[in-house]
């Protein structure tokens, strides 16, 4: 049996992303990204294939009518989705695979897993302090127009809600302090990190 593979979710401009980068670069050979595929534009600085594998609607929807994605799902106007072949390339090396969805793919993979156990995840979803904190990450990132800022912050209420469901996250880390946060979740994959330095 493998290391389990981990489910980040969280608001847009939680930090998943932020604190993903810093664990794979502090445990280098350990993690794996699967890649999602979505419909919208790269932001300056991200890579085709590495950050996302960026398609169109049409592209996309051929894609889940031919069974190639585990999950998908509508976020903020656009598609994005979970290809087998993104998580099977990164099973196949024995290491952690990292998927950052949002909560609806967190349901989804939830079902999927109760059907076929082989997976057994564990489930995080990473917080920002308040939503005031979360609306300044965002504006600050400058990543996003008005309109997308804004179904963005629509999208937290309902995601910072969703997740206190008891039993569908493993943890919930608020990300305030990032040295912390980061610490929380070194400490709560550490023993899938020593498997995979143990059979290294
Ligand atoms: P996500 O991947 O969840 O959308 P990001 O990792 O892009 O979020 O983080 C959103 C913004 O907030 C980024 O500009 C990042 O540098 C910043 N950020 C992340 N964590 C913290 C923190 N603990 N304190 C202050 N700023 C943070
Ligand atoms: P962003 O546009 O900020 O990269 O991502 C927006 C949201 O889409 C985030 O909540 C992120 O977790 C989610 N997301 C990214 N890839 C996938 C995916 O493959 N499936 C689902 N369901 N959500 C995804």
């Amino acid at each position: 049996m493998g290391p389990r593979p981990v489910v980040l979710s969280g608001p847009s401009g939680a930090g998943k992303s932020t604190l993903m980068k810093r664990l794979m670069k502090e445990h280098e050979g350990v993690f794996g990204f699967c890649v999602s595929h979505t419909t919208r534009n790269p932001r300056p600085g991200e890579e085709d294939g590495k950050d996302y594998h960026y398609t169109t609607k049409e592209a996309m929807q051929e894609g889940i009518d031919r069974g190639d994605f585990i999950e998908n799902a509508e976020f903020s106007g656009n598609m994005y989705g979970t290809s087998k072949s993104a998580i099977e390339d990164v099973i196949a090396k024995n290491i952690i695979c990292i998927l950052d969805v949002d909560i609806q793919g967190v349901k989804k993979i939830r079902t999927l897993v109760s059907k076929d156990t082989d997976l057994d995840p564990i489930y995080i979803s990473i917080q920002p302090p308040s939503m005031d904190v979360l609306e300044k990450r965002l504006r600050d990132r400058q990543t996003e127009t008005e309109e997308s800022l804004q179904k963005r912050l629509e999208a937290a209420r309902l995601d910072m809600e969703l997740s206190k469901e008891p039993g569908l996250f493993d943890m919930v880390i608020i990300n305030d302090d990032l040295e912390k946060a980061y610490e929380e979740l070194t400490a709560l994959l550490s023993d899938e990190i020593n498997k995979v330095l143990e059979a290294k």
